[in-house]
């Protein structure tokens, strides 16, 4: 089985994947870690994310980079977006997230261009998302450094960049089910998302 999870971020769309992924027993793949590997890549070598023969130099990094703690900081996120633009990037992580999508017994995979892109027959696609306020209020939770309106503008700008990419775009597949976690705990946000995979799969039985 294939679950397909995207949304914007702090949307809660990796604490949903990694529920999902224990709930059922499958492996989980952070997609946006790949993406940030690039962009914290292409930073150390000195080169400029926007460039993108600099962007697809940086995508041949070592495994042992995704354990990497900085890529989870603040600023690998707009670097990964910056750098996860350009077609020639996306092409070169996409196989190894399909290969893992296609695993035997299946997996979970969360991201932007899952349930579009890279698993487009997943079994369940989830788009799980948040008001800007919302998702501003928990990244300024976990930042104290930086203000609360600053937070909601790197929010915005991000979901801009990854909403209005020519190539595989941040949008809802057709065939994925909304979740929209604005006004739920992390515990009720899990149980509707099992539930919602459990009524696909009752669907396709
Ligand atoms: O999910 P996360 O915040 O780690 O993703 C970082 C960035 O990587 C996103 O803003 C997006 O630009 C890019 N990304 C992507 N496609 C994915 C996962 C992440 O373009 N499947």
């Amino acid at each position: 089985m294939i679950i397909a999870v995207d949304g914007p971020a702090a949307s809660g769309k990796g604490t949903i994947a990694r529920a999902l992924a224990a709930h059922y027993g499958l492996p989980h793949l952070d997609t946006g870690l790949l993406y940030r590997a690039v962009g914290v890549s292409v930073a150390r070598a000195g080169g400029n994310p926007d460039d993108p023969d600099d962007a697809l130099a940086a995508c041949d990094f070592p495994d042992e980079l995704l354990a990497d703690p900085e890529l989870r900081s603040e600023e690998a996120g707009p670097l990964a977006s910056r750098a996860s633009r350009h077609p020639g990037v996306r092409a070169a992580l996409l196989e190894r997230q399909r290969a893992f999508a296609a695993q035997p017994g299946g997996a979970v995979l969360d991201g932007r261009d899952i349930g579009t892109v890279i698993a487009p027959d997943a079994d369940a696609k989830l788009f799980v998302t948040a008001s800007v306020a919302v998702r501003a209020r928990r990244r300024h939770a976990e930042l104290a450094a930086e203000s609360l309106e600053s937070v909601a503008a790197e929010i915005a700008a991000r979901d801009k960049r990854d909403m209005e990419r020519a190539d595989a775009p941040l949008k809802q597949a057709e065939d994925a089910d909304l979740l929209d976690t604005s006004d739920l705990s992390i515990g009720a946000a899990v149980q509707r998302a099992i539930a919602l995979v459990e009524a696909r799969l009752q669907d396709r039985a």
